[in-house]
């Protein structure tokens, strides 16, 4: 479905990311794993559309998308940091993907309220619509920012290392939901993260990256008993 392709990627002089190939099945759940400052990041803002690579292309199904910007990807996009609108409601936040869209493809007030009712539920937040975002945990907050980015109905869900500002207990029920968020959805998602543990409990692949390299690519499995770069077996059984 996702197909990237001689991705490379300069920041002035600094070679953020070289000649990157990756791709992705439908309904895979994939996590870009690597140190701070591998170049993790910003391949997820150049599939998002958030960021234009120097060279190389980026397809969706077959199609290249390398010059779309991110409001013509269809996909969803979710923070470390919640960003999400202070000085609006729970129900507003969620909606706010809806209201962006082309007048002519508007859904009307009524169904808006509606939708954003349903994905409340989803996110198992039902009754909090009318709260504001500082009158919520930071897990609630973070399932208030997956609501957002599944309003649009994205097929593609992009997450950068979302839960990395939450504590241990809260971290490891998301990832259950989120991976249970993620099949029932029939999404396909791409995960961020520097932390091992994450993404071998959260992926059907991992992709280890260091220095704007792929190093390796492999089930949880294999990366956890065979790791090929000293950024994973470092991790290994500490
Ligand atoms: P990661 O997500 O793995 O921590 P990033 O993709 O954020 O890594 O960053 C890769 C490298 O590119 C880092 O050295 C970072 O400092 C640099 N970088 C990222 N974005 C910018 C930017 N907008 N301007 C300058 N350098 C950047």
């Amino acid at each position: 479905m996702i197909k990237v392709q001689n991705i490379t990627k300069r920041f002035g002089d600094f070679p953020a990311l070289h000649g990157i190939d990756l791709e992705i099945q439908d309904g895979e759940f994939v996590a870009l794993l690597g140190p701070s400052g591998s170049g993790k990041t910003t391949l997820l803002r150049i599939i998002a559309g958030l960021e234009f690579q120097d060279t190389g292309e980026v397809f969706f199904n077959g199609n290249d998308v390398s010059r779309l910007k991110v409001a013509d990807r269809q996909v969803g996009f979710v923070f470390q940091q919640y960003a999400l609108f202070r000085h609006m409601t729970v129900a507003e936040n969620v909606a706010f993907g809806l209201t962006v869209k082309k007048r002519r493809e508007r859904p009307s007030k009524a169904a808006i309220r509606e939708r954003a009712d349903e994905l409340l539920r989803l996110v198992q937040l039902d009754g909090l619509g009318k709260r504001y975002p500082g009158q919520l945990s930071g897990g609630q907050r973070q399932r208030v920012a997956l609501a957002r980015a599944l309003a649009i109905e994205p097929k593609l869900l992009l997450l950068d290392e979302p839960f990395g500002a939450l504590d241990a207990k809260v971290r490891k029920d998301l990832r259950r939901w989120l991976r249970d968020l993620h099949k029932q959805m029939g999404l396909t998602s791409i995960f961020v993260t520097h932390d091992q543990e994450e993404a071998l409990e959260l992926a059907d692949r991992v992709v280890v990256m260091d220095h704007g390299k792929i190093e390796q690519v492999g089930t949880p499995e294999e990366i956890y008993m065979n790791p090929q770069t000293p950024f994973v077996s470092h991790f290994v059984g500490e």
